[in-house]
């Protein structure tokens, strides 16, 4: 039976990240009251290494593992896994979503005119990705700056917070549009943990959640679950829909490294510049990752000879765009394993980033093992 706070929102929103943010800036400006309810925390952001371990690198909860071990990061966190994200704005395949009868052009146009979305001033396009780019169109590719959402007239230059967090409001990212949603009235719960979603004749009408331990269900009109590409399905699942969760792709990346001496850099803006190879499947991109997550990649193929040159190390990544296929377990374990095809993708783009990290005089190559078996140590983003 709905509780006595049926009446107090109109909606219910699980998730802040991009997805739902977006959702409860916009049902709020309607006037609508949405309840957010939001399963890690609302702290300010620091922009600090030990608040990103925390939303982001906690085993079982921001940091989850595949059959094949690969890592997969997402932000559990008010604003989600935008918090720790690189602010790339590539548009969405049109084409693909018409094909399911959805057109987003409307959307898209309204996003990229609301959104400081355009490539990154030369000023902040930091020494190793400028040389990356450099060596990439000097072989001939069309590799050139990418589309950012970033306000940068306050984005520093020798900056490497981008992972950790933005505390400048520089990166765009979805706390900006929660702190909108609750200015127009919206109420987030923060550390709150949905468990299901409540049905009443096969009708959402509901949701429970836990917050310090007490378990609370709420009601509302309208339910919108947007937890994630793994926290959605987890929910789902135990909301009575045992299908969710199969057949989901996860954009798995690798990096490719290598030691120039003449560059002592390091502090940068990741994914500045890169090449969208459309046919071959994959992207490739600039990623100078800070130092300390650097040395953990480092140390993990140990490579020990390496883990104190991140200042003058160009880092290429190749980010594939994997096929349906997979299932996450109940615990959201996540078993997926990539395709032959898949693999050679990644060798594909491995053989481009050591041609272009040769040509820009860089040495001591490293790169994740293949083993022609289970690509090891990529860093994969949530969906
Ligand atoms: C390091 C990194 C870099 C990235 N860089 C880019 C980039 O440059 N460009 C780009 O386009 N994309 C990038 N991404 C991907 C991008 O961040 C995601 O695609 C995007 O955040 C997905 O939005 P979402 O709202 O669907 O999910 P999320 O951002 O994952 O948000 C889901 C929210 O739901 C919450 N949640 C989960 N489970 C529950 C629950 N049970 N109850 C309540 N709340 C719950 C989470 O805490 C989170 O706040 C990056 C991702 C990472 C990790």
């Amino acid at each position: 039976m709905p509780s006595p706070q049926a009446d107090s929102c109109d909606a219910i929103v699980v998730g802040s990240g991009p997805g739902g943010a977006t959702v409860a800036r916009e049902l709020s400006r309607r006037g609508k009251r949405v309840l957010i309810l939001e399963r890690g925390h609302n702290k300010p952001i620091k922009g600090t290494t030990a608040q990103c371990v925390g939303y982001l690198l906690i085993p079982g909860k921001g940091l989850l593992f595949t059959n094949q071990l690969l890592a997969l990061g997402r932000g559990i966190i008010t604003g989600g896994s935008s918090i720790a994200a690189y602010a790339t704005a590539l548009d969405p395949p049109l084409e693909k979503f018409r094909s399911y009868g959805i057109d987003l052009a409307g959307e898209l146009a309204e996003a990229r005119k609301e959104l400081p979305v355009a490539p990154l001033e030369d000023r902040l396009i930091g020494p190793l990705a400028r040389r990356t780019m450099e060596s990439a169109r000097s072989l001939g590719y069309d590799w050139k700056k990418l589309d950012k959402i970033v306000y940068q007239d306050k984005c520093l230059p020798d900056c490497d917070k981008c992972t950790m967090g933005c505390p400048y409001g520089a990166k765009w990212d979805a706390r900006m549009y929660v702190e909108e949603a609750v200015r127009s009235g919206a109420v987030l719960r923060a550390s709150a943990k949905v468990n299901k979603v409540l049905l009443e004749n096969r009708t959402a009408v509901g949701v429970e959640y836990t917050q310090k331990g007490k378990t609370h269900r709420v009601y509302a009109a309208t339910i919108v679950v947007s937890a994630g590409g793994i926290g959605s399905p987890l929910i789902l699942r135990k909301s009575g829909l045992p299908g969710a969760g199969h057949d989901f792709f996860f954009d798995p990346l690798i990096a490719v490294m290598g030691t120039v001496k003449d560059i002592k850099g390091g502090k940068e803006f990741p994914m500045a510049t890169g090449l969208r190879l459309e046919e071959e499947g994959y992207l490739m991109t600039d990623l100078p990752w800070p130092g300390w997550i650097y040395r953990m990649f480092t140390a993990e193929v140990l490579r020990a000879d390496r883990l104190f040159s991140h200042s003058h190390t160009l880092q290429i990544m190749i980010k594939l765009r994997d096929g349906l296929g997979g299932r996450l377990t109940d615990r959201g374990f996540v078993k997926k394993d990539l395709p032959k095809a898949e693999k050679k993708k990644f060798r594909d783009g491995y053989e481009r980033a050591k041609k272009i990290l040769k040509n820009a005089g860089a040495k001591h190559l490293v790169r994740e093992k293949t083993g022609g078996q289970v690509v090891k140590n990529p860093f994969v983003y949530d969906i």
